[in-house]
Order: C-alpha cells, then structure tokens, then sequence
C-alpha cells in the first residue's frame, strides 16, 4: 500500500505542482487581463472627460427695432414669385425674374439708395456696399433667387398652396421658405436694418445673388465670379447657403449643432455601355449585353469606395463630442479602440454614409425596345459624389479595377467637377462665423462639415480659400424633407433669428461703425463697442 502510496505521492505532488503552475498562470493572465481591462478602461475615461463640453459665455448682442412682422410680410411677398429653375430651362419665366428684381428695389429703400446695383446677365444680382478701409479686403454673402417646381402631382398635398407665401401663427409656408428666398430677403433685410441703425462698413460687403444655381449656376453664379475676377477682386471670405443647424443628429438626446461645410463634394457622371451579338430571342448565343452590364454594375454597387473617418469627418466628430451622449463620446474620443465600430455604424445611415465616402448611384439603365429581341447595346450611367479624398482619376481607377471586364466602355459625361479645396477652420473668419453662430444661437454648437450636394459656391472658388457654406435653420431630418419636398416651411422664429445672424456676422466680421460716431467709437471685432444696438 505504502509502496502504492508512495507511487501515488509522487505524481501527486508532480500533479499539484502543475496544477499550481497553471493556477499560477491562469491567475497571472487573470490579473494581465484585469490590468489590461483597467488601462483601457483609463484611457477609454480618460479621453471622453477630456472630451467634454466647455462652459461658453454667450455674448450679449442686441437688435433693437428688428421689424420682424415686416420682415415675415415681405417674405411671404417674395415667396409668391415663380422663379422656378427647371433642367430644360422650359419653365423659366423671365417676367417672374423682373418682377422680384422690381419688388426687392421696393421693400428695401435704404439698400438701394446705399450700395451699388448691378444687374448681371440680365437676372442674377450684385450689390455692392462699399467699405471705408481700402486696406481690409471685402467679404461676400451669396444666395440664389431662383427655387425648383414643385412636382407635378404633389400640389394638393400642400397644406397651402406653394407659391401662396401663407403665413400662420408660427410659419411662413411655401417653395423658396427654406430653400432659399429667406437667406436672399434675410440677408437684405440685415442690411436695411444696419443701414437704420447708421451703420457703414469699414470693409466693402458683397452681396451676390445668382438666378439658376438650381440648374447648375452657369448663366448666374459664374457670371458674377467672372465680373469680380475681371475687377480683381479677392474676398477674405465668402457666406454661402449650405448646411443647417441639425437637431437630433445623432439621437434624440443630442443638442442641436450648426454644420458649417468647409468643403463640397464633386460630381462625376460616367456611361458603361457595352456591344454583343443580338439576334432572336429564340436562339441566344450565351450572355445577352444586359446582362453583361448589370454584372458590370452589381460589381460597383456592392464595393463602393473606402470611406474615411478622417479630414473633414473626423473633425465634425471630435467637435460635436463634448454635447453627445456618453456612448457616442467614449467612441469618437477613442477612435484608436472604436474606429471600425463606429465608422459600420456610420455607413449603416444613408446621410453619414454619403459624407463618409464618393458615393455610387446607378441613375440610368438603357437597353432593349422589344420583347422577343436581343439587343446590341446596353448602356448606364453611374453618378458618383466625388469625396475630397478622392479625385475624378481615382473614381475612374476604380471603376476599372472594379469591372475589370474589356467588354464595357467607360466614357466620362459633361459637367463633371472635382471636390473643392477644403477651407480653413483654425483662421479667424471661422472663428468669428462660430463666435456670431453662437452669439444668435444661444443652445448650439458649430461644428465643421461636409456639404454632400451642390452650391453656387463651387463657382467662386477663385476669390477665396475661405468658403463656408451654412444656413441658419432648425431642421431635424423630416424638415429636410421638406426642402425640394412638399410643405417646405420656416418658422417666423427662426426667420428673425435668421436675420439677426447675418446683422451679427456683418457687425462682427465687416467691423461696421456707426456712422454717426465713427471716431469717438471704438468698436472691435466683436461689436462690443456698438452704441446703437
Ligand atoms: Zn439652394
């Protein structure tokens, strides 16, 4: 037994020494694991406090005798104007055009005694308020008087109809209300209201109004640069209409943000066509050309090109964190950990997809004309929004390697553009452009951003490396479709804070005096100094 026994001791005590080791081990890799769960989680903290909300201290900024009852009446005057731009130009209505041109020298008087009118090939507008230091280059503010149709069909779901201008208890409705005859009679409304108040800037202020940026901007946007290149001139920056003050972005929870775009993407259509044999339909020979070309297009749709949580797209993140909710917060503070999680999550969504990466959308499939017929010929056209990381040379690129099929010939359309350059956030016109933001819009933060579509402000990029692109309205996703869409509307609200932004901006940026007592007054970039209002 003993002999057993001390058999048994031996492997006993090899058997509870190995099993120590492994416990050693197994409680070793425990605490490895816990410390290591620890640091990150450290680190993780760490990064989201540093992350938080800074205490802001909005500055006090008044507008004494805004007319805002006037100022909704003439806008609603103004939304009554069929300026509607169409593809084919067959819905244009010059008279229309004249007769907003008539209206806009009526309702502001003191605009048009005080700054110059010009009137650019024959329907877009420029005026001109000149400033007194010839040092200080000028800014410029632009919109565009001309609004799409409305779709044929839809107009009696309108709850008003959509050139009626009707004005309720809370909103003006009708075509033009958010996109964009309020930032066209915003902006001269500002200027009235300055010129009131004896206001004269000390740089001289642009104001340009194109008539077809709904089309492309050809014949109105394009014009003006032509004549402001022409006298050379060179802004310090320019105000577009762009993106908007988002509410619950992200999520419910999240407090409403001013998106700036700093950059816009480009446009790139290109046709794939391809020719095969064709014949009866009774006697196929093997593949038919649609059905080599929808291959070709399965192809694209399914490997789109690599999105970048980086640039642009990092930096409207990293700003928008400090007011998210903690998830969101942990994440983009910890992108080093997160990265994939969240940029998924980001590509999951339509809009923060299309910001994220060059989009690729099929928008015409042609081939065929009769049912027992094989055709030659298939043609598509794929429409891509080109990303400023990429170029139209790389789109193409990847097209090809993406086909990779000789068969299909690629042919790039007319009208292509490549993304703009991306503007400056950390110079001071960004900074006041925050400072004024936030200055009329007490609840918000501004963060940088990418603008998806298109503006006119793709045409001016020659005067300025300094474009931004924002408008200032409330919208949560179901107002945006409204723009373009059915009961586009502004609420009088957001119209009078709308026109106190661009008094606000102009003060701050254009170092506007008080006329009066421009030289006992010392006013500084701010408008602290100002005595009127
Ligand atoms: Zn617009």
């Amino acid at each position: 037994m003993t002999q057993v026994s001390e058999n048994f001791i031996l492997p006993h005590c090899y058997q509870s020494s190995v099993l120590t080791l492994i416990i050693t081990s197994l409680e070793y890799s425990f605490y490895l694991l816990l410390v290591t769960l620890l640091g990150v989680g450290l680190v993780v903290l760490t990064r989201t406090i540093m992350f938080t909300q800074k205490a802001r201290t909005p500055r006090d900024v008044s507008f004494s005798g805004l007319d805002i009852h006037g100022a909704v009446q003439r806008l609603s005057q103004a939304i009554q104007f069929k300026t509607v731009s169409t593809q084919d130009q067959h819905g244009f209505n010059a008279d229309e055009f004249r007769r907003q041109h008539a209206f806009i020298q009526e309702s502001f008087p003191r605009v048009h005694q005080h700054l110059k009118r010009e009137v650019i090939n024959e329907f877009s507008l420029l005026y001109t308020w000149q400033g007194n230091d010839e040092k200080l280059k000028p800014v410029m503010f632009t919109s565009h008087l001309d609004v799409v149709p409305v779709e044929p069909g839809t107009e009696g779901d309108w709850e008003y109809p959509p050139f009626s201008g009707h004005i309720t208890d809370t909103h003006v409705y009708g075509r033009g209300t958010m996109d964009v005859q309020c930032g066209v009679m915003g902006l001269l409304e500002a200027v009235e209201w300055l010129l009131e108040h004896g206001y004269k800037p000390a740089r001289t202020i642009y104001l340009a109004f194109g008539h077809d940026e709904e089309v492309d901007g050809i014949e109105g946007a394009m014009k003006i640069a032509e004549v402001l290149e022409r006298r050379g001139v060179e802004l310090d920056y320019l105000l577009d209409e762009g993106l908007v003050i988002a509410h619950n972005l992200l999520s419910q929870k999240q407090e409403p943000v001013a998106l700036v775009a700093i950059a816009e993407k480009g446009y790139l259509s290109l046709e794939l066509s391809v020719e095969s044999e064709g014949g009866h339909s009774s006697v196929p020979q093997g593949v038919t050309s649609i059905g080599i070309l929808s291959g070709a297009i399965h192809k694209l749709e399914s490997n789109p090109m690599a999105g970048h949580l980086s640039g642009i797209m990092r930096s409207t993140f990293e700003t928008m964190a400090p007011r998210l909710p903690i998830p969101y917060r942990s994440a983009i503070a910890n992108l080093w950990l997160f990265r994939k999680l969240f940029q998924n999550r980001l590509s999951a969504e339509p809009a923060t997809n299309a910001a994220m990466r060059t989009t690729t959308a099929t928008t015409i499939f042609d081939s065929g004309i009769k049912e027992n017929l094989i055709p030659t010929q298939a043609k598509a056209v794929v429409n891509f929004r080109v990303h400023p990381h990429d170029t139209i040379e790389k789109v193409i690129a990847h097209v090809r390697k993406t086909v990779e099929d000789p068969r299909i010939k690629i042919r790039k359309l007319d009208g292509y553009i490549e993304p703009s350059p991306v503007s400056d956030t950390n110079c001071k016109y960004y900074k006041l452009l925050k400072v004024s933001i936030r200055q009329v819009f007490n609840d918000v933060s501004v963060s940088p951003s990418l603008m998806v579509g298109a503006t006119d402000a793709r045409h001016y990029t020659h005067l300025t490396k300094n474009i931004y692109r924002f408008l200032p309205i409330r919208s949560d996703a179901s107002d945006l479709d409204r723009v373009h869409g059915t009961n586009e509307r502004i609420t009088i609200d957001n119209y009078a804070d709308m026109i106190r932004f661009y008094i606000q901006m102009m003060r701050n940026t254009a170092v506007v005096l008080p006329r009066t007592d421009s030289h006992s007054t010392k006013v500084n970039l701010f408008g602290a100094g100002d005595t009127t209002a």
